[in-house]
């Protein structure tokens, strides 16, 4: 069952609404901090340029709530991307509306322009049915290239698609293939590696892997909670009493099951985020009652790279310690560095872990660096993510 991509469709002269995730992360001041997500569309769009589409872009950017809101306008974004592909990219003042139609007709194939954020629309999160008419409107084809909003139905990557024919961009064909070859008919033994702040979070994608992986590795803040399942004090650790019965389901279960869970042996402990004196490495075993495990302790390290080593898929979201502080990012960066030495084939999905993981500077020897971390953990869930589900087959 493939897909249709941007590849099987006839593009001269054809408008192409196309639909990207520029939600890039910008300071105070409005500057664009990293231009990732933009950088990663280009391949899409410089494909439909080059065929001669007439392009138009459509993203959201942070969370306007259906209102025009001055310091989320695309401004910069389109500034950027107009440097990126060294041709002008005219940006809109609104989602929709004779404006926009009319700067739609000046278009010349070969050439973009971008919408102004689509989430100033009170009718994009709700997946408006008269909003989508009118983004399809605009387009003779529909082509998602955001796998980052996939797990959403709104009109700009789902409700439009219902009206025009709709095929992915290279982005979401590397994003789908990745996934899947990770999930189907992997090479084993599959190990996957979950860590990040919080269980509830995690439920969904920790149950899956049970079925899935041969080995999982837990550490971060939600293997705590699995620790004080298995009865140890963590001090002053982050926890999640309310969530120890589900952490005790998933281990009998991943017993159950026979699959390898390791838990952290030791972790590195402090009595505060900023007190470099009293960090020090303790056995999970004796966390004295003022401490906080941050990170996963060194013999904890030693034996999560042997399973790595051993590894033919590798699967990892969520960081094993408060990366944002030194002190604390030694854990996740040698996993980090396992993961690129070891010989797997490897997916690294999640918004925190990606940047850990740019930050150990191994991103180029990961197999995939997901854009999307929420859609990527549903679609290893198994569950059908409406972004990608709009998408035509061949
Ligand atoms: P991702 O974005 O990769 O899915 P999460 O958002 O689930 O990851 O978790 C990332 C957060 O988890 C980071 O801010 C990190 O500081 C925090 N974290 C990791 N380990 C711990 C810990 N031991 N105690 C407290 N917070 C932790
Ligand atoms: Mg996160």
């Amino acid at each position: 069952m493939a897909i249709k991509t941007v590849r099987d469709v006839e593009l001269k002269n054809k408008r192409v609404f196309t639909r990207v995730d520029f939600n890039v992360p910008q300071n105070k001041r409005g500057e664009i901090i990293d231009d990732t997500k933009i950088r990663s569309a280009l391949p899409t769009i410089r494909y439909l340029l080059e065929n001669d589409a007439k392009v138009i872009l459509a993203s959201h950017l942070g969370r306007p709530n259906g209102q025009v809101q001055e310091d989320l306008r695309l401004t910069a974004v389109a500034g950027c991307l107009s440097r990126l592909l060294a041709a002008e990219v005219v940006k809109t003042e609104e989602v929709v509306g004779p404006r926009v139609k009319e700067a739609v007709s000046r278009l010349k194939p070969g050439q973009a322009l971008l919408l102004e954020n689509v989430r100033f629309h009170p009718g994009e999160k709700k997946n408006d049915p008269q909003l989508a008419k009118a983004y399809a409107e605009l387009a003779d084809i529909f082509v998602s290239d955001a796998f980052g909003t996939a797990h959403r139905a709104h009109a700009s990557n789902v409700g439009v698609a219902g009206y025009l024919p709709a095929a992915a961009g290279f982005l979401m064909e590397k994003e789908i293939n990745s996934l899947r070859r990770a999930v189907r008919s992997p090479r084993r033994p599959l190990l996957a590696v979950v860590g990040g702040s919080k269980i509830a979070d995690k439920i969904g994608v920790l149950n899956s892997f049970i079925k899935l992986a041969d080995v999982i590795l837990l550490g971060g803040g939600m293997a705590n909670t699995f620790l004080r399942a298995k009865g140890y004090n963590l001090g002053k650790s982050l926890l999640e009493e309310d969530r120890l019965p589900e952490a005790e389901c998933i281990l009998q279960e991943a017993e159950k099951q026979q699959v390898k869970l390791l838990l952290p042996l030791d972790v590195t402990v402090s009595t505060s985020l900023d007190d470099e004196a009293s960090v020090k490495n303790v056995p999970v075993d004796s966390i004295p009652a003022d401490f906080m495990a941050l990170d996963i302790g060194l013999e904890t390290r030693e034996i999560f790279a042997r399973e790595i080593k051993k590894a033919g898929t590798v699967l990892w979201n969520g960081p094993l310690g408060v990366f944002e502080v030194e002190a604390f990012a030694r854990g996740t960066i040698a996993v980090a560095q396992s993961i690129a030495a070891a010989g797997a084939f490897s997916v690294v999905a999640g918004g925190d872990v990606v940047a850990a993981v740019e930050m150990a500077g191994v991103a180029d020897k990961i197999s995939h660096l997901s854009t999307g971390g929420g859609a990527a953990l549903e679609f290893w869930e198994g569950k059908e993510l409406p972004g990608i589900a709009v998408i035509d087959e061949k």
